[in-house]
């Protein structure tokens, strides 16, 4: 595999394909944050006809998610056991959505400003240049088109939480899920974005309590965060 991406990322998130879409597997926590993402994006775009590309987007749980409240959704991978999972759901569903193997470069360049909105949440920690993934995310939309954007900030709240809280304690991740170093401080992607030409809208926390299994958006960035850019129009 060359390019932008580390095959023992992909290695170690394809050995979690089968239980995916297990509520109480090793995504359980993708599992719990998906309404309230799900929640954030809805307030900017209705997902109603939207055409959104989902990047990173693993078994395909937010993916399914936009494609039920009427999204045409694509989503891609570069875990070919990830998008055997998603296809595979979407029977189990009945729902539609279009699922491929290929890298955001590579359809950035194929299909470049066909997109009405992108997510691309918990994927960009995992990915060896996430400014190239940024650039990706720009050129695939349309103009006027919304980015949505989840990962975990570069803090020792964030450490605690994410690698000794939920793969060492709570056991709530498989250990090695998480690099402290990949981390991106919310400044960081913020510059990302504006030197991309993206219009930088909202910065938000994603709060999740790994012991009520609840999960919110507030204010609080120094865990996980979210955000929201435009692309401009021309
Ligand atoms: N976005 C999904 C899955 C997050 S897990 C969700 O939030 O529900 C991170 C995903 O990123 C995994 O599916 C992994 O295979 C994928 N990934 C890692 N590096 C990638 C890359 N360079 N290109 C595309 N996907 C990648």
């Amino acid at each position: 595999m060359n390019g932008n991406v580390n095959p023992q990322e992909i290695e170690k998130f394809s050995a979690l394909a089968s239980r995916w879409w297990d509520p109480n597997g090793p995504q359980r926590p993708l599992h719990e944050l998906n309404p309230v993402r799900l929640a954030y994006i809805r307030r900017v775009r209705p997902l109603s006809n939207l055409r959104i590309l989902d990047v990173g987007c693993g078994g395909g749980l937010l993916t399914e998610a936009m494609a039920a409240e009427g999204a045409r959704a694509t989503g891609i991978d570069l875990s070919e056991q990830l998008i055997d999972i998603a296809r595979l759901h979407l029977l189990e569903s009945g729902l539609q959505a279009e699922y491929r193997v290929v890298s955001a470069e590579a359809l950035a360049a194929e299909q470049p400003g066909t997109f009405d909105a992108v997510t691309c949440m918990e994927m960009l920690e995992h990915v060896p240049d996430p400014q190239a993934i940024v650039q990706a995310c720009f050129d695939v939309l349309k103009p006027g088109g919304s980015l949505f954007l989840s990962t975990i900030n570069r803090t020792p709240a964030a450490f605690a939480l994410a690698v000794v809280g939920a793969e060492y304690v709570a056991r709530l991740l498989p250990k090695g899920t998480h690099d402290y170093r990949s981390f991106i401080k919310p400044s960081e992607l913020a510059s990302a974005l504006r030197h991309t030409g993206f219009v930088l809208e909202d910065v938000s926390g994603l709060h999740y309590n790994p012991l009520t299994r609840t999960a919110s958006v507030g204010s609080n960035t120094s865990v996980n965060y979210l955000m929201t850019a435009r692309k401009p129009d021309v």
